[in-house]
């Protein structure tokens, strides 16, 4: 693993707010470095640190609000690099970036993809910096590459595992996209989302995996579990308690519709969708869960069908007679509302 924490960033942060406790908190790959980190802050400005031991699968979960509880200072989220440096009243994102060299790959990648003339880059937050000479070694071989956008959110080329809005803006532009970096998450969800061949390129293992039987087997379990679930009568509809999934509004408009199609609702709020949260929920029939989409597409371990937003978007238009189409096929899987909170 060549993955580097910017620890110049940690100490300017520690310099400049002089904290006297920081919240910490990073993804179970990088725990180990963090708490390295954590270690040498200690050491050279004698600051305290407590790390989360929750989840944190992606920028949603930033730990704003726990930075008050635990009277911290001020928070640091490790690992989802992104657009913007500081969300909510105490949060700043720390960037770590995978030092893995994409030369090899990218030489392998090029017969797979061969019989695309135009290819779309994009990736996720480890390999950003690795975009550039991808793309450069890319055009030398005669490809077109294109690398999406940056938003408010997200940097150019960026992918996360439920926002695909750098990419999809291009998916016409493109005969295929390429996602570096070892993540069948990221790579089915690019798929999925354009609609696009994708094709992994995992620089450790020198790999390159056509994601296309992958995306199909996630899209129809996700289409399975939607016709699963129109027949059920009683359900639950899962708001996500983490902070960048605040879908409140989006968890109402569902149950509406479904109360309004006869559908009995019971509302639930949870930081984490485990199948062991649902089981003591016998009477309820199926779930829509307004959380992380990854959850509902991902998820092989549900007993009853659990639908993500666009799965939901798509039984709302079964059971009131319209065609639910490619409703995987959209840029975004939910509204982030970590970008809407920075300082
Ligand atoms: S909601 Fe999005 S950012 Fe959060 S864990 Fe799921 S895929 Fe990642």
């Amino acid at each position: 693993m060549t993955v580097r924490i910017d620890e110049a960033r940690v100490f300017q942060i520690i310099e400049a707010k002089k904290p006297k406790l920081v919240f910490v908190n990073a993804p179970g790959g990088l725990l180990r470095q963090t708490k390295d980190l954590m270690e040498r802050v200690k050491a050279k400005y004698g600051v305290d640190s407590i790390l989360s031991g929750d989840s944190c699968f992606g920028i949603c979960d930033t730990v704003d609000d726990d930075v008050e509880k635990l009277q911290a200072d001020l928070a640091l989220h490790i690992g989802h690099n992104a657009a913007v440096s500081e969300v909510g009243d105490y949060t700043y994102l720390v960037d770590a970036v995978d030092d893995v060299d994409f030369g090899e790959v990218t030489d392998t990648a090029a017969k797979a993809l061969a019989p695309y003339k135009r290819v779309g880059l994009a990736t996720f937050s480890q390999h950003l910096h690795q975009l550039g000479p991808v793309k450069e070694k890319l055009e030398s071989m005669g490809f077109q590459v294109k690398v999406g956008s940056g938003n408010n959110l997200m940097l150019g080329g960026q992918v996360f595992g439920c926002d695909f809005s750098s990419s999809f803006p291009i998916r016409d532009e493109v005969d295929a996209f390429a996602l570096l970096g070892e993540s069948e998450f990221h790579a089915v969800g690019l798929a999925l989302a354009t609609g696009k061949p994708t094709f992994m390129l995992d620089p450790y293992m020198n790999e390159v995996t056509d994601m296309r039987q992958a995306a199909e087997e996630r899209r129809k379990r996700a289409v399975l579990s939607v016709y699963k679930a129109r027949d059920a009568r009683v359900f639950g509809v899962i708001t996500g308690l983490k902070e960048g999934q605040k879908m409140s509004g989006r968890s109402r408009w569902i149950a509406k519709r479904l109360e309004m199609n006869g559908r009995k609702v019971v509302r639930l709020a949870m930081r984490d969708v485990t199948p062991e949260r649902l089981a003591p929920h016998r009477e309820i029939e199926a779930f829509v869960q307004t959380a992380c989409p990854r959850i509902s597409i991902d998820g092989f371990t549900f007993d009853r069908p659990v639908l993500s937003i666009p799965q939901a978007d798509a039984l709302v238009a079964l059971i009131e007679g319209r065609e639910p189409g490619e409703f995987l096929e959209r840029q975004k899987w939910i509204e982030l509302t970590v970008g809407l909170i920075k300082k």
